[in-house]
């Protein structure tokens, strides 16, 4: 079986990944995929002048788009581009997020919560090994009020949280954030970034937890550079997590089109 979606794709503007928009398509192309989504870290201002440095600009986001549209045009009937973002929850500013990725012409979102932020205002990498369980916690709250505002693709690595401490809190916490999911028909992400550079995810106790709950789960690549906008060699890996934990996969994932949504 060969995949033929892909919604989980960053740009050079993001700060961390390589690579032109076109050598990523055709990569793509030539292998097979039909559905192509860009979904770059999403940018935001934070009212209080923050901008965080692994996200698009600002000043960016513009070209972001306008790029992505041409070359949706440009690919018309050989491939189908969607133009999305990856972006956190955030209660205090979810609002403006969502209606700033609205004005800006994005199509879609896909849900990605990597920093978490905290009652004092701070934000951490949720990869950041942790036993705090306050935060995970949070994590899980975030996924799921993300999870239920119904504007979200899907959950990308929604394992990405690194808890190190208490394994039944984990489950019983991931069991919450699998169960909203479940309920409101979003599919979980198995992340091949984490297959094919060893992270800590996928986690296999999540997957398993997610196989008992009885999610549907979406296969995508993250890539960051051209050669893994096709990454057919970690499919075997993400096959068997399929597999062994009995979970549905979903490979032509409904794409929520959030110009259609009104907060
Ligand atoms: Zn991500
Ligand atoms: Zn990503």
């Amino acid at each position: 079986m060969s995949i033929k979606v892909n919604l989980h794709a960053h740009t050079f503007r993001c700060g961390h990944a390589k690579g032109s928009e076109e050598e990523y398509i055709q990569r793509a192309m030539q292998n097979g995929i039909e559905i192509m989504g860009f979904s770059d870290h999403m940018p935001f201002l934070f009212p209080n002048g923050y901008q965080s440095g692994y996200r698009v600009k600002v000043e960016d986001a513009k070209d972001y788009i306008d790029c992505l549209q041409k070359l949706k045009k440009k690919y018309e009937g050989k491939i189908d581009i969607r133009i999305g973002f990856e972006m956190e929850y955030y209660t205090d500013h979810f609002k403006d997020m969502f209606n700033y990725a609205k004005k800006l012409n994005a199509e879609y979102l896909i849900l990605g919560e990597h920093f978490p932020s905290y009652e004092d205002g701070r934000f951490e990498y949720a990869g950041v090994p942790t036993k705090n369980e306050e935060a995970l916690r949070s994590y899980v709250d975030g996924c799921i009020a993300g999870i239920n505002s119904g504007v979200f693709t899907y959950v990308a690595h929604p394992d990405v949280f690194n808890f190190v401490g208490d394994k039944e809190l984990y489950s019983s916490e991931m069991k919450r954030l699998c169960i909203a999911a479940k309920n409101a028909d979003i599919p979980l992400e198995i992340n091949f970034l984490g297959i094919r550079s060893n992270r800590h995810y996928p986690n296999p106790l999540f997957w398993q937890i997610a196989g008992e709950v009885g999610c549907n789960a979406v296969y995508g690549f993250d890539a960051h550079s051209p050669l893994p906008a096709y990454d057919g060699q970690s499919e075997e890996a993400a096959k068997r997590i399929i597999d062994q934990n009995n979970l549905t996969l979903i490979e032509y994932p409904k794409i929520i089109d959030i110009q259609g949504v009104t907060l």
